[in-house]
């Protein structure tokens, strides 16, 4: 851990900035605020939820696990249902993407009031300290950082599909709704979630849709057997699964598509399974895609847009607002931060939440659920962290 500005560090503006206002930034600051704690958090709220995801999507983690955290149990999906009068159920019924938006739009209201929606476009480590700019200019100075960016920043599409007009080709985190294929053939590379909801949302708005996947089967999640385990056995088990030490592989979690989608995709859209893109080119303004099948055969696809539904893949060097000082200071796996177990790089003071810290805490990062357990055992960190120096300055 690079000791350079532990014990010199004072806050200036302020002593802990959190960089997005998604689900784990949120949720951490309502711990925070619980705490007494002195912080800021910039960014839009719930921006990738209200932006990036389809309209009419429902998702994927179960009511249960949909939740932000703070210490008031009232602040629970739930209760927030069950307050309104809105459907709920742990696991038998999705939660529609516009009710979860409600729920955390209220959520940041009612717990964290005072958000700053700039964004942070500079981050710089300074001997003690970081320095961040606002996208007014304006400078901010914090004792420690929280990066809870999110997926934002790390978009994956395959090299081969790279460099084709937008009007051709695009990733799934730009697709809100689906009208404009309407009446047009639209191929969807990928067989997770965001390729499920992709292709079944676009057939349902008119579009011909073709899904061509390296995977020789959708696996959709188990649908609810209610002789199965209960939901507080399936969720212990996620969080005792969150607090791991050592480094694992991140698995895809909530991109499993959900077992509700298999009736809204079976036989209403083409399927091209167990092959794998070599080429793409532009043809007349349309683009054709060839691929080759599990047992050698080639195939080629010709389509009006292609979406490539191919996730994300966390790296430090594609934060754009990153100081490249920063970079070299902070020790990584593949470009994801070695996190400890207070979820700190070895920058000392920088912290990260979220899918960027899955690398080092397990998959259940990149789903909601791990704010539960991550938000207030930072929270609590901090405020130790922030108390300790108080009495040592005493
Ligand atoms: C299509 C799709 C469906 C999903 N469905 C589910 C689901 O059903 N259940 C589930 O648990 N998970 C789901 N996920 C995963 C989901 O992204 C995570 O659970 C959750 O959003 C992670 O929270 P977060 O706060 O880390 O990230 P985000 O929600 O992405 O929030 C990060 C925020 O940081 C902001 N930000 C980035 N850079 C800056 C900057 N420089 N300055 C200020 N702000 C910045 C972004 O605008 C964003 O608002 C889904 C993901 C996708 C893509």
């Amino acid at each position: 851990m690079a000791p350079y500005f532990r014990d010199l560090c004072v806050a200036k503006n302020c002593n802990i900035a959190i960089i997005g206002a998604g689900p784990y930034g949120l949720s951490l600051a309502a711990h925070l605020k619980a705490a007494g704690a002195d912080f800021r958090i910039f960014g839009r709220p719930m921006a990738t939820w209200r932006n990036h995801m389809p309209r009419g999507m429902l998702l994927k983690s179960d009511g249960f696990a949909s939740n932000l955290s703070a210490p008031d149990p009232a602040s629970k999906l739930k209760a927030w249902c069950s307050a309104r009068g809105i459907e709920f159920n742990d696991r038998y019924i999705p939660v529609p993407l516009s009710v979860f938006c409600d729920y955390a739009a209220w959520f940041q209201r009612t717990y964290v009031p005072a958000l700053d929606v700039r964004q942070v476009t500079s981050l710089a480590a300074m001997h003690p300290g970081f320095a961040l700019t606002l996208d007014n200019g304006e400078r901010i100075e914090a004792a420690h950082v929280v990066l809870a960016v999110g997926l934002t920043h790390f978009t994956h599409t395959p090299e081969c599909l790279t460099g084709f007009s937008p009007e051709l080709v695009s990733h799934s985190f730009y697709h809100r709704d689906f009208d404009r294929f309407a009446g047009r053939h639209l191929l969807v590379i990928g067989a997770g979630a965001s390729a499920i909801d992709c292709a079944a949302l676009a057939t349902e708005a008119g579009a011909h849709v073709s899904l061509m996947a390296r995977a020789s089967s959708i696996q959709y999640q188990t649908a609810p057997d209610p002789d199965a385990g209960s939901w507080l056995e399936r969720f212990q088990e996620k969080l005792a699964a969150v607090f791991r030490s050592e480094p694992r592989q991140t698995e895809e979690a909530a991109t499993t598509p959900g077992w509700f989608m298999r009736n809204k995709l079976e036989g209403k859209v083409l399927e091209y399974l167990g092959y794998t893109i070599d080429t793409a080119r532009e043809e007349a303004g349309r683009i054709a895609v060839t691929a080759t099948g599990s047992e050698g055969q080639t195939l080629t696809v010709t389509a009006d847009h292609v979406i490539a539904a191919t996730g994300y893949r966390p790296d430090l060097r594609r934060l754009p607002f990153l100081d490249s000082g920063m970079l070299d200071a902070v020790t990584h796996t593949d470009h994801s931060p070695r996190l400890s177990g207070n979820l700190e790089t070895s920058l000392a003071g920088l912290y990260v939440l979220g899918p960027l810290a899955a690398q080092s805490f397990g998959p259940q990062m990149r789903d909601m659920t791990g704010a539960e357990s991550a938000a207030p055992r930072l929270a609590a960190h901090l405020a130790r962290t922030a108390q300790a120096r108080r009495i040592k300055a005493a």
